[in-house]
């Protein structure tokens, strides 16, 4: 008998419409900074409920470009989790401020009741990071953010249309940044990211600092800027991504709830404990997570681990202090196959393997 399809871990979504909008911006032209950006921009921030929505070439980028408006520079300190992509920390790292840590809770995200201790008089910024595409608990990280007078930014890069209390992130905090890598939510088929915020001031020096740093108009450079532009078959892209992301993460829900049914308690299975989940990844435990990864995987079923290094163990950083919780997990952690456009057929199956492993245990 042949063996079945391999399952990917993700899966992109390229129809028709997007073709057609690539083909259009290559007709036009025009290949920077021109209508499909313009008009991108705008409906992201009316999506995301912000005032202000510029394009980046990657969401390191942005939240690079974010800290550097923000007036982040050396001799200060930005917290963030452990439990992040590397990015986070390089977009800290990149202005030459140092990293402090905040351990996870149950939901993964920042433990808001740790925040406070971590606080030092060089501290300027706090990235909380919506991880896995569930939100952190952010009225008390903000409550504690606006007490210190501290810029709040959200790492939204996982977690496009996901909700805290009604509204969407991005739009939770002084500012946000978002990613178009292929795996995310919504993407631009290659490297793009977005800032946003309600501040006209903030974006506008996102705007200067992501193009040279240069007046358009006068040729002056008041800054040392960058060459980090979103182009416009990206942009095109993901204009027709954005008007496909909510159909995308219900789609996500759906296959999140299949796996939660079929799962039962047989792992520890991902819980929303406020907000709006839009299953970025879906993240498992099992205190044998790589035998339950060799099983998968030895099946034709990508599994990932997100993230099996935490930041104060990557040897690229300095970070001082212990994080048991994130500790603990990058033991048990496992990424099954998730994405808008996984059947029902493959998450059963990659179910029905999973309850063979732990049966068989
Ligand atoms: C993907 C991601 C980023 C970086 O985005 P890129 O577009 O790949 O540069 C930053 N933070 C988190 C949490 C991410 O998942």
């Amino acid at each position: 008998m042949a063996s079945p399809a391999p399952i990917p871990l993700s899966r992109p979504v390229i129809t028709q419409e997007m073709k057609d909008a690539v083909c259009r911006v290559l007709d036009s032209g025009r290949f920077v900074l021109g209508d499909e950006l313009a008009a991108l921009e705008k409906e992201f921030a009316a999506y995301m409920g912000v005032d202000n929505a510029v394009g980046i070439s990657s969401g390191t980028d942005a939240l690079h470009l974010a800290l550097k408006a923000a007036g982040i520079g050396p001799g200060d300190e930005v917290i963030t989790v452990p439990n992040t992509f590397i990015s986070t920390a390089l977009a800290i790292s990149y202005c030459g401020a140092s990293i402090r840590l905040v351990d996870v809770d149950r939901s993964y995200t920042m433990d808001p009741s740790k925040l406070e201790a971590a606080i030092t008089p060089r501290t300027q910024a706090i990235i909380p990071v919506h991880l896995y595409g569930h939100t952190c608990d952010m009225n008390p990280v903000r409550e504690v953010a606006e007490r210190h007078g501290l810029f709040l930014l959200e790492d939204a890069c996982q977690s496009h249309g996901a909700t805290y209390k009604g509204a969407r992130t991005g739009s939770l905090a002084d500012a946000g940044c978002f990613s178009f890598y292929p795996s995310k939510n919504m993407t631009v088929a290659g490297e793009g990211g977005m800032f946003v915020t309600d501040d006209d001031g903030l974006a506008e020096k996102v705007r200067l600092l992501r193009a040279y740093g240069a007046n358009a108009g006068t040729g002056t450079a008041e800054v040392l800027g960058y060459n980090a532009k979103l182009c416009e078959m990206y942009a095109a892209i993901a204009r027709v991504q954005l008007r496909m992301l909510d159909g995308f993460n219900d789609a996500r829900r759906k296959n999140a709830a299949l796996y939660d049914k079929l799962l039962g308690d047989a792992v520890v299975t991902p819980r929303v404990h406020w907000g709006t989940h839009v299953y970025h990844l879906y993240v498992i435990r099992h205190p044998d997570r790589d035998a339950l990864r060799a099983h998968l995987e030895g099946r034709g079923i990508s599994c990932g681990i997100h993230y099996p290094v935490p930041l104060h163990r990557q040897p690229c950083l300095e970070v001082p202090g212990s994080f048991p919780v994130t500790e603990g997990f990058a033991k048990e952690i496992l990424s099954l196959p998730m994405s808008a456009v996984h059947t029902a057929k493959e998450i059963e199956r990659v179910c029905a393997e999973v309850l063979t492993f732990v049966k068989d245990a």
